[in-house]
This record gives structure tokens, sequence and C-alpha cells, in this order.
């Protein structure tokens, strides 16, 4: 059980300048995707966001993959979330009229013949959705290690989050519904079913903030931050598939990102050495040819203890609400949650279990 001592302030009466129905705190891909579901549905919202670089959205390598992990098993909610995915970053894409949807196959070769005849059985059992193609031999690129042939995956790709992030701020801007600078928690005012923050009164504030540990109402939540590195290479690949087994190769025109690792420990945004080492160690497992680092980078995602995210209301202010801890997996799960968050707000649908924020309270 946790116990929650934030700093509620008696209200201090400003003149209320504007009214809002939602104050979105972050601007990255999940406030993002929340401010855009609002939208949509009619609502009133102002978007506060701090500028800055190391932000997790910023330098993650933007893939998404239904099928995953060493046992490559569906990911959670796959059937629920890849369908209508891409559909999803499409429609974004016409508003804003910017290309950041990569629509890729993942090509992942074999490690073992029984992994083969494992996946020749399991195309038919619930997997057909997501594979394109068995492959029994080698795709025949060259310096990748293939020799068993491998699964072709589709519903699979990247998102370029920095295109998408940059158009999507200059729409709330052209809207009249960005701010930028830190939210100050201390300018936070509780009126009775409404907040007030300095001249603006909402009906929720919702904080979509990603790492931060200095959120007074949701510091105590169980988050578990990551650290990753990525590295973008140039190696003479073709183009065609995103590759991987131990790590992913995805090619983004000219070079390809390659990624990535996992540290709970040494949370900084530097790219640190082990880091590094740790990719090219992984990466020579299944490219064996020369390449050349052209960037380095590293950034903190927002996971949790139970790696799923945290959706819902604060436990005793239900005027304040929290989108966050995606952890690996923001490109894929945001869209699909913003719909189910303000579903909740809206309609008081229920918020997906495993990722509502009371099951911690
Ligand atoms: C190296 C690396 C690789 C990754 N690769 C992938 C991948 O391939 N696929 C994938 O799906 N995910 C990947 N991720 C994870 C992904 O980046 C996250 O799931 C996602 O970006 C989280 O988005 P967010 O909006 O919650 O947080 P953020 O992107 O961190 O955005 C939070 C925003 O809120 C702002 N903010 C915070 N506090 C305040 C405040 N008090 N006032 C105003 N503004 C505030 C921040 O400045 C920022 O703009 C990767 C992450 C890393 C680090």
């Amino acid at each position: 059980m946790i116990s929650f001592e934030p700093p509620f302030e008696q209200c201090k009466s400003k003149v209320v300048k504007r009214k809002v129905d939602y104050i979105i705190v972050g601007q990255g891909i999940a406030g993002s995707w929340l401010a855009y579901e609002m939208i949509n549905r009619g609502k009133e919202i102002l978007v506060i966001n701090r500028e800055t670089e190391d932000t997790s959205s910023k330098k993650a390598a933007g893939l998404y993959n239904p099928i995953t992990g060493k046992k490559m098993i569906k990911t959670w909610l796959a059937d629920d979330i890849f369908l209508s995915l891409e559909s999803h970053y499409q429609e974004l894409e016409k508003l804003l009229k910017k290309k950041f949807l990569y629509q890729i196959p993942i090509y992942r070769p074999f490690n073992t013949v029984g992994e083969r005849n494992e996946w020749s059985v399991k195309i038919d059992e619930g997997y057909s959705n997501f594979v394109q193609e068995l492959k029994s031999k080698s795709i025949g690129y060259q310096h990748i290690q293939d020799e068993l042939g491998g699964i072709m995956l589709k519903k699979s790709g990247y998102v370029d989050l920095k295109t998408l992030l940059s158009a999507f701020r200059e729409y709330l801007i052209d809207k009249g519904v960005y701010t930028s600078g830190m939210f100050d928690y201390k300018a936070l005012e509780f009126v009775s079913d409404k907040v007030r923050y300095k001249e603006i009164e909402a009906e929720k504030a919702i904080f979509c903030e990603g790492v931060n540990q200095d959120n007074p109402f949701f510091k105590d939540l169980p988050f578990k931050p990551v650290r990753g590195e990525v590295i973008d290479i140039e190696c003479g690949l073709p183009e065609d598939y995103i590759i991987n087994r131990g790590v992913f190769m995805i090619p983004k025109g000219g070079y390809h990102t390659i990624g990535s690792t996992y540290d709970h420990k040494n949370l900084t945004f530097e790219p640190q050495p082990e880091g590094i080492s740790n990719l090219k160690r992984r990466l020579s497992k299944l490219f064996v040819g020369p390449y050349r680092i052209k960037n380095k980078r590293a950034g903190i995602r927002p996971a949790t203890f139970d790696r799923k995210p945290f959706i819902g209301l604060h436990q005793e202010k239900k005027t304040l609400g929290i989108f966050n801890g995606f952890g690996t997996k923001g490109v894929s799960l945001t869209p699909f949650f913003a719909a189910n968050f303000v579903d909740f707000l809206e309609k008081k649908t229920k918020i997906e279990t495993e990722a509502d924020v009371q099951r911690v309270y």
C-alpha cells in the first residue's frame, strides 16, 4: 500500500481567464496521443510541455513489433492493438501532412532447427495475422547470419517520433492550445471539483511526463525506469527489412538504427561505453560485415514495476490523472490507451485492468 502526502494547497483564487476541460502536462508520444484523442472528441485542452531533447520519445528507435522476446510470443494485447495501430498513425500523418510511419516487415532469423519447426506449427495457431511468411533458407543478405532462414513478420515497422512530435507541436500551436515550459506544481490549486493553474481553470489535469521524479502527486508510484542506448550505423545493407535477433537493425534511409540496451542503475542520458560495447557484441552475432557508427544516443524509458502503464486518476484527488509508464512500448501502446483513457474520463467505461493505476493503491 502506498501512501501519498501531496502538497494540496488551499485555493489562492486568481481571476480565471481561460476555461478548458483538460490540462495535459507533457507532449511526448503519450501526451500527444492523449491530446489528439481529446481534440477529436471536441474537448477543450491546454498542453504544457517542457521542451528538451532529453525525453524518452526523442531518443527512441520508434519500433513497433507484435511478436517479441526470446520466446517470440505475441506481445501484450497484440490482437487488440496491432491490427489497427498503423491506421491510427496514418490518420495522424494525414492530419499533420507529414510522413513518420514506416511499415516494414521484421525478419527474425532462426537460432535453431527446432525454432523453425515450432514456427511452421505456430503460424496456424493464432499468429497468422502477424506472420507474412516463413523463410526456410537464408534471404541472402551479405554479412547477415541466417543460415536456417527465419520468420518474416508483418504489422511491424517504425515511427519517426521526432518528426511526429515536432509536427504535432506545430498543430497544437496553430490551434492555440500549447504552452512551452515546466509545469509548476506549486501553482496548482484545487477548487471544489476543478483545478486551477495560474489563470486557467480545468476539469482535470493529466500528467504525461514520462520519467520525472518531481511530481509530488504521483512520485510514489512504483516506476522502474530503464536506461537504453541505440546507435546509428552505416553498413551497406539493403533496406527492405528490419532484422531482429539479439539486436534490431532498423533501416532508416542510408543508415540503420541498432538497439537497444537495458540498464536500471545508471540512469543518465549520456551513452555509456559499456552500453555501446554491449550493442556491438550483440550486433556481431547477427551482422559480420564492416560498419561505421555515425551517432550514439541514450535515453530513459518510463517503465514500471510490472511493465504495465499507469493510467487513471489520483487515489484522493479525482481532478488529477496520470497517463504514463509506457516503458519500452510507447509507440504501440499510446494510441490504444489514449482512446481507452478518454472513454473512461468521458463515458465512465473501464480502464484496461492491468493498466489501471488503481492496481497499486
Ligand atoms: C533508447 C530508447 C529506445 C527506445 N526504443 C523504443 C522503440 O523502439 N519503440 C517504442 O515503442 N518505444 C521505445 N522506447 C520507449 C519510448 O521512448 C517510451 O515508451 C515513450 O517515449 C514514452 O513517452 P512519454 O510521452 O511517456 O515520455 P517522454 O517522451 O519522456 O515525454 C514526456 C514529456 O513531458 C515533458 N515533461 C515532463 N515533466 C514535465 C513538467 N513537469 N512540465 C512540463 N513538461 C514536462 C517532457 O519534457 C517531455 O516532453 C525507447 C526508449 C529509449 C530510451
